[in-house]
């Protein structure tokens, strides 16, 4: 007789001898069916452990078990670089990466509430529409004639395409297609109709009716130069040939050469036809107890959840109740201020991840692991609870949930923290604490030291030197914003996610004073071969610096040079690129990733080749060049807290936190400047806001204003000036709820930031 045993699931999933980046043969063991949190300091190695080690690996297993021919056409994804790896989930990896998508894609399509409002609109709607599909913007039976489903037109910009001070003889047309003695501008000229040396600013209506519109008839044209027989052509006005020609071409594909000719000479406006809504008649004018449709996309989603309920009946209870409860969680993540129409390219990279999070809460699987990267991003501590509650959820559920965080209601939420430390870099990838909350607020970590440390006001905090303006704001959500900005004082802009903070900085701040020194989290502009050595230049000085102790010359350490490795042209790992996934490196297997031929790695300054100097770090580079050039440049990335940084690492494998503080770096010497930063303390651990602040507060003693738009308490407490937006998001915000000093924002009812700064304080 055979006996069967119920197979019970490891507890564990388990790394042993974990080398990846800095990782130094580290052993870890997470729990599953738990939350865990990963900490430590910027550059410590939770990501080179929770991305590059587990993830990579699951992601790599998941690929080995499909068919040899799906996996000839994956990329071959190299074996993370640790002795074993074991008890892993398939993993889900919920990142910042933007959501894409073009037009087409809203909120409403990608978190399939959209596909569950048109079915309750084809059963309810008056008049009766029937068809769910005539209520789909992205189907030929349901799109808007006039823009195809896109709510917008594009039309020729008559300001862009007309220099309306010069005349047709003297080239006002400004596209090359319509230049003077071309084949188009002949049409106009040899028509007769025109006054082709009067100024286009004086022409009457009907003159501009006729150029932009032409007649219904024929002109024999000649070609250029007037010889050859005529031929016969429309009297097509600008305007038409224009659109015949570049905006409704029939094809999809546009030629780079017209997407460009699109960019400069076009703007997009409101569809004349649906005004917006995308679809077509009836299916955009049918309501549901006086909701249109495309009415309905327009409401945020807090007040489409509350309203949605009261159109229920039993027909369609499960369809509205469906509806409902996503509407619901993406309102519980503090989302509520979106709306469906919302195109899903313009949320930013926290909104992205939170979207993500919320589509996979209503999957049904099982055993997943999913893998977050600081959530928190964008999110006013209000909201922290309702992202901790989620991530509950995904575990109750029967899932793993590993999260890279260094917010304290995060940690303080997790079954198990894995710290990363003592610090970044060489000094950093060894597993430092390992265990509950409660064993981590008393081990001597940094992160357990800093756990619980209360939030300090600013003792003495700045007074203002002047102001600048912000008069009646109104893009988004702005009500008729009137605030002053005030100059020489470090500023914490705050607010709920909504409110309007970047609106207020991008659409009214930053235009009205041009000058400012925007410093955000996009990646830092570059090619494959950028890297912290290129982009603060310090490259050129350190080649000089070879050349001329070797006696050889500088153009031999460059990339495009005999010198480079020919195996990689200088990179150090090769490229394997795909279409539709991202690429994928390798080390160069002829350097082994040390960039140049033997014969200039021979070449050493006091015994050090070019290859190991791009392997220092930014910090032992500024120790070790005696340049001074090089020793200035270095130290601001050092005081931005990226010391951490090799001088040869690509900035493609920088964070957004980590891209905006280089790029701070490269900005740090230019004094009385207006910057304006977009959460500075993205990635950055609580030890090291420290050190953040007191570089803005070098920065304003040098007579720069600083503007911060900021979560974190620690930031503005130490502000001298709060300006507070809300009260809450979207149409709930979009007003000043207080201006002053962080102080007097304790009291101020109404406040979030207020209520938040004051549980926090020592
Ligand atoms: P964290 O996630 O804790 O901020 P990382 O794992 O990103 O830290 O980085 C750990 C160390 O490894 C840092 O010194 C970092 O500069 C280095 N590192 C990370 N990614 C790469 C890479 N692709 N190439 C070389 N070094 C890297
Ligand atoms: P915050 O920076 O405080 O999180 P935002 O300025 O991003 O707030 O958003 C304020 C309001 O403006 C929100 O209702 C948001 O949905 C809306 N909004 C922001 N960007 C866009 C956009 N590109 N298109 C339409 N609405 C937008
Ligand atoms: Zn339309
Ligand atoms: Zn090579």
């Amino acid at each position: 007789m055979t006996t069967s045993r119920a197979v019970t699931p490891p507890e564990h999933l388990t790394v042993t001898g974990a080398r990846e980046n800095n990782l130094r043969d580290v052993s870890v063991a997470v729990p599953k069916r738990a939350i865990t949190a990963f900490v430590g300091v910027s550059g410590s190695g939770k990501s080179s452990l929770v991305f590059d080690t587990i993830a990579a690996e699951a992601q790599r297993q998941l690929n080995d078990t499909f068919s040899a021919f799906v996996r000839g056409v994956l990329p071959k994804m190299g074996r993370p670089d640790a002795d074993l790896i074991e008890n892993l989930s398939t993993a889900v990896i919920v990142d910042q990466k933007r959501l894409g998508g073009g037009p087409r894609s809203t909120l409403g399509t990608v978190t399939d509430i959209h596909p569950l409002l048109r079915l309750l609109w084809s059963r309810r709607s008056v008049p009766h529409v029937g068809h769910g599909y005539a209520f789909s913007f992205n189907l030929p039976e349901g799109m808007c004639p006039t823009c195809s489903g896109a709510g917008e037109e594009v039309t020729l910009d008559h300001a862009r395409f007309f220099d309306t001070t010069r005349s047709l003889a003297g080239g006002a047309m400004l596209h090359r297609d319509f230049a003077v003695e071309g084949w188009y501008w002949n049409i106009y000229a040899q028509s007769g109709r025109f006054d082709m040396d009067k100024p286009l600013a004086e022409y009457d209506d009907d003159e501009w009716r006729l150029l932009l519109h032409g007649a219904d008839e024929k002109i024999p044209v000649r070609g250029p130069g007037g010889g050859g027989k005529p031929v016969n052509m429309d009297f097509e006005g600008v305007e038409t040939k224009f659109r015949r020609l570049y905006i409704h071409t029939g094809t999809e594909e546009l030629s780079d050469r017209k997407k460009e000719v699109l960019a400069r000479f076009t703007t997009a406006v409101r569809c004349t036809a649906c005004h917006g809504d995308r679809l077509a008649e009836p299916a955009r004018t049918a309501t549901v107890d006086g909701v249109t449709l495309p009415g309905a996309c327009r409401l945020d989603l807090a007040a489409l959840a509350a309203w949605l309920p009261t159109v229920s009946d039993a027909g369609v209870a499960p369809l509205v109740d469906e509806a409902v409860g996503r509407l619901q969680a993406l309102v519980d993540m503090g989302l509520g201020y979106l709306t469906l129409e919302r195109a899903t390219s313009t949320l930013s990279g926290g909104e992205s991840q939170r979207v993500k999070m919320v589509r996979h809460l209503s999957s049904s699987l099982v055993d997943v692991m999913y893998v977050f990267d600081e959530p928190t991003i964008g999110l006013h501590p209000r909201d922290v609870g309702r992202m901790t509650a989620l991530m509950r959820r995904l575990r109750d559920k029967g899932n793993t949930v590993l999260v890279v965080e260094h917010d304290t209601d995060v940690i303080a939420a997790a079954d198990h923290v894995v710290e990363i430390g003592p610090r970044a870099g060489a000094e950093g990838g060894e597993i430092v604490y390992e265990g509950d909350v409660a064993g981590l607020e008393s081990a001597d970590t940094l992160t357990g030291r800093f756990l619980h440390r209360p939030v300090r006001l600013r003792e003495a905090p700045r007074t203002p030197t002047g102001r600048l303006p912000v008069r009646g704001a109104s893009a988004h959500n702005l009500r008729d914003v009137d605030v002053d900005v005030p100059t020489g004082v470090l500023v914490a802009l705050t607010g709920v996610a909504g409110s309007g903070k970047s609106t207020l900085v991008r659409e009214a701040l930053v235009p009205a004073h041009p000058e400012a020194i925007v410093v955000d989290q996009s990646a830092v502009a570059t090619s494959s071969r950028s890297t912290p050595a290129t982009w603060t230049g310090v490259m050129d000085s350190i080649r000089k610096l070879y050349a001329k102790r070797n006696g050889v010359a500088a153009s031999l350490f460059s990339f495009n040079s005999a010198g480079a490795c020919p195996g990689c042209s200088g990179l150090g790992v090769q490229y394997s690129d795909l279409a539709f996934l991202d690429g994928v490196r390798s080390v160069c297997t002829e350097c082994e990733g040390r960039r140049y031929t033997p014969e200039v790695l021979a070449l050493t300054v006091d015994g050090v080749s070019i290859s190991d100097a791009l392997d220092m770090t930014a910090a032992r580079a500024v120790a070790f060049f005696d340049s001074r050039d090089v020793r200035r440049k270095l130290q601001a990335v050092v005081d931005v807290g990226l010391g951490y940084l090799t001088l040869g690492q690509p900035l493609s494998t920088l964070s957004g936190g980590e891209c905006q503080r280089l790029k701070l770096a490269g900005r740090l010497h230019e004094e009385g400047n207006l910057y304006v930063l977009d959460e500075p303390t993205t990635g950055l651990h609580m030890s090291d806001c420290g050190h953040l602040l007191g570089l803005l507060d070098r920065l304003v003693d040098g007579g720069s204003t600083v503007v911060v738009v900021e979560h974190n308490l620690d930031v503005v407490a130490h502000a001298d000036w709060v300006i507070d937006l809300g009260p809450e998001g979207g149409d709930a915000g979009g007003t000043v709820v207080f201006s002053g000093r962080p102080a007097e924002l304790l009291d101020v009812a109404g406040s979030h930031t207020g209520h938040h700064l004051a549980r926090h304080l020592a």
